[in-house]
């Protein structure tokens, strides 16, 4: 499941590709690749809200829930940027965020630490 995300990172260089994560609490059962809407999307992502309105039907639906969300920073760190941290909901949902061969997993919560709002967690892929 990483290497396919890391692929649509390389393969979204120089733009930033992202998604949404889909399973139970912090283990990702699914991804689900979604159009980057931003306006500069070399530099910031924004999820189709097509995509996250369908997942979230989805959900209630009795489908998987929205656990989190993907985005690649396809020349940089795989640390929350500046702007993810003023973008990122207290909602404990996980960011993974790529570069084409690192990937880093955090979660927007409540209490920030290090991270603006986010603290670092182990994702289950398996
Ligand atoms: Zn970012």
């Amino acid at each position: 499941m990483l290497e396919e995300l890391q692929r649509q990172t390389r393969h979204g260089v120089p733009l930033e590709i992202c998604g949404l994560l889909l399973g139970k609490a912090t283990r990702v059962t699914a991804v689900r690749q979604a159009r980057n809407v931003a306006r500069k999307a070399h530099r910031h992502f924004e999820i189709d809200p097509a995509v996250l309105i369908a997942a979230e039907r989805e959900a209630k639906a009795g489908g998987p829930e929205i656990v989190g969300y993907y985005h690649s920073h396809p020349s940089g760190q795989v640390k929350p940027s500046e702007t993810d941290a003023k973008n990122a909901a207290p909602d404990d949902r996980i960011w993974l965020i790529l570069n084409g061969h690192e990937a880093s997993a955090w979660q927007a919560c409540k209490n920030p630490e290090l991270f603006g709002p986010f603290a670092p967690i182990t994702l289950d892929c398996t």
